[in-house]
C-alpha cells in the first residue's frame, strides 16, 4: 500500500475514511507521522502555484468546523493579492464552547497533520507568520503541540526556505487565559495583541483588518487539519464523502447520559440517532432521551422524540431548527430537569460575558436571576414570557455572537418545552411551599 494512503484515507474502508484521526499509534511523533505519509502533501503543495491549492480547497466543499460552517476555500479567497503589509493565519483552538471537546483530540493525537495543514494554508494565502492561539486550560496540549512545532522547525518544514523551496514561514503558539470569548474570532485578535480579549464591531472583517490592522484569515483547528489530505487525495475525493453540500468527516464529540462518550469521526450526514446509540453506546439505564443539543451548549436543542431521521451536517441541521456548530452533541435523558439545565447555561454566558453590550451584560444576568429564583421555588409560569423577552431583546443587538448564544438555548428551550417547563416551574413552587 502507498504508504501517503496510509495516513490519508487508511482504514480500508473508503465510505468511512479517518481523515483528522487516523487509528495509527504514536502519530504525534515526526518520525511515525512522516512514514505513514505525513508532510507530503505540503510538498505537493510547494510545487503547486498558491491560487491552485487554494481552487482545490474551494472545489472540495470543505466548510468550517468552529461552528459556522462558513466554505473555507473562499475565506481564503478574500485575503487581499499584492499587499505590501504582512498578512497573518491565526488558527483558533480555543475551544471553549461547553460540550466541544473534539479540537484537544487532534492536538493530543495528531498534531502534524494540523502543522502541516497550517503551513498548505500559510503558502496557498502568501502568509509569513501563523499564530496557533490556544486556550489557557489547555496546558498539556499547549505543550505537545509545541513539541510537533519544534520536531517540524528541526526537520526544516517550519522557517526559511522550508522542504528546500524559497518559501518560508513562522508558527507560533499563544496561550489565552481561560476567557469564552477569545474563542470568538476577534476577540481573539485582541488577546493575540496582548489586550483584553473584547470582541471588535465588524465590519472591517479580519481579512482587510485583522492582526495588528493586517489582513488576517481565522480557522479552526479541525478544519485546517483536513486540508493536507484534500491536496493529497485532490478536491473530488473529498467532496464524496458524507452530505455532498458539506463534504468530509465531521468530528462528534457526544457528552451527556451515554454509556460510551468520546469523539468520534464519521462522515457529514451520519444520523444523529446511529452516532448517540452505536457509537456512544446509547442512554445510561437505557431511559428515553427528553433533549439533545446537537452542536454545543449555545445551538438550539431537539426534542428526543424528534431525533429520527436528523441528519449530522449543517443543512439537514437547519431544516429542523437547529445547527451543527461544533458537533458537540450533549445528551439529555427523560430525567433531566431542563429549568437546572438552563440555569447552568445562563450562570456560564453570564460569567464570561465581556460586558461591552448592555443587552448582553444585563440581558445575561436577568436570565440567571429569573432562573435562580425558579430553580429556588419562587417561579412562575409567566416567567417564560419574561425570559423570552429578555433572549428575543439580547438575539442580534449585541456586538459578537456571546449574546446569540446566550439567548438561543432560553428561547429555543422554551419553544419546545414549554409544557415541560411549566411542569418544573409548578413542582418546585409546590415543593418550596410544602417545605
Ligand atoms: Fe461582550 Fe456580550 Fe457584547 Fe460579545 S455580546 S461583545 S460578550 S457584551
Amino acid at each position: 500500500m502507498d504508504s501517503n494512503s496510509r495516513l490519508f484515507a487508511q482504514n480500508g474502508d473508503p465510505a468511512f475514511p479517518k481523515i483528522v484521526l487516523p487509528d495509527i499509534p504514536d502519530l504525534s511523533r515526526i518520525e511515525v507521522y512522516e512514514a505513514n505519509g505525513g508532510y507530503s502533501a505540503l510538498k505537493k503543495a510547494l510545487g503547486m502555484a498558491p491560487e491552485a491549492v487554494t481552487d482545490e480547497v474551494k472545489k472540495s466543499g470543505l466548510r468550517g468546523r468552529g461552528g459556522a460552517a462558513f466554505p473555507t476555500g473562499l475565506k481564503w479567497t478574500f485575503m487581499p493579492k499584492g499587499t505590501e503589509k504582512p498578512k497573518y493565519l491565526a488558527i483558533n483552538a480555543d475551544e471553549s464552547e461547553p460540550g466541544s471537546f473534539k479540537d484537544r483530540q487532534i492536538l493530543e493525537y495528531n498534531p502534524h497533520q494540523l502543522v502541516e495543514g497550517i503551513l498548505i494554508a500559510s503558502y496557498a494565502m502568501g502568509i509569513t507568520s501563523a499564530y496557533i492561539y490556544i486556550r489557557g486550560e489547555y496546558y498539556k496540549w499547549m505543550m505537545i503541540l509545541q513539541g510537533a512545532i519544534d520536531e517540524a522547525f528541526s526537520r526544516g518544514y517550519i522557517g526559511d526556505n522550508i522542504a528546500g523551496s524559497n518559501y518560508s514561514v513562522n508558527v507560533y503558539v499563544h496561550r489565552g487565559a481561560g476567557a469564552y470569548i477569545c474563542g470568538e474570532e476577534s476577540g481573539l485578535m485582541e488577546s493575540i495583541e496582548g489586550k483584553r480579549g473584547y470582541p471588535r464591531v465588524k465590519p472591517p472583517f479580519p481579512a482587510q483588518n485583522g492582526l495588528w490592522g493586517n489582513p488576517t484569515t481565522i480557522n479552526n483547528v479541525e478544519t485546517i487539519t483536513n486540508v493536507p489530505a484534500i491536496i493529497w487525495n485532490g478536491a473530488e475525493w473529498f467532496s464524496k464523502i458524507g452530505a455532498s453540500k458539506h463534504p468530509g468527516t465531521l468530528l462528534f464529540g457526544v457528552s451527556g447520559h451515554v454509556k460510551n462518550p468520546g469523539v468520534f469521526e464519521l462522515p457529514s450526514g451520519t444520523l444523529l440517532t446511529e452516532i448517540i446509540y452505536n457509537y456512544a453506546g446509547g442512554v445510561i439505564g437505557d431511559k428515553k432521551i427528553k433533549m439533545v443539543i446537537p452542536g454545543g451548549s449555545s445551538m438550539p436543542p431537539i426534542r428526543g422524540d424528534q431525533l429520527d431521521g436528523v441528519k449530522m451536517d449543517a443543512d439537514s441541521l437547519r431544516t429542523v431548527g437547529s445547527a451543527i456548530g461544533t458537533g458537540g452533541v450533549i445528551v439529555m435523558d427523560e430525567d433531566t430537569d431542563l429549568t437546572s439545565v438552563l440555569l447552568r447555561v445562563a450562570k456560564f454566558y453570564w460569567h464570561e460575558s465581556c460586558g461591552q453590550c448592555t443587552p448582553c451584560r444585563e440581558g445575561t444576568g436577568w436570565i440567571r436571576k429569573i432562573l435562580q429564583r425558579i430553580c429556588d421555588g419562587g417561579g412562575k409560569t409567566e416567567d417564560l414570557d419574561l425570559l423570552n423577552r429578555i433572549a428575543n431583546n439580547i438575539e442580534g443587538n449585541t456586538i459578537c455572537a456571546l449574546g446569540d448564544a446566550a439567548a438561543w438555548p432560553i428561547k429555543f428551550t422554551i419553544q419546545r418545552f414549554r409544557n415541560e417547563l411549566e411542569e418544573e416551574i409548578l413542582s418546585k413552587a409546590r415543593a418550596k411551599s410544602a417545605a
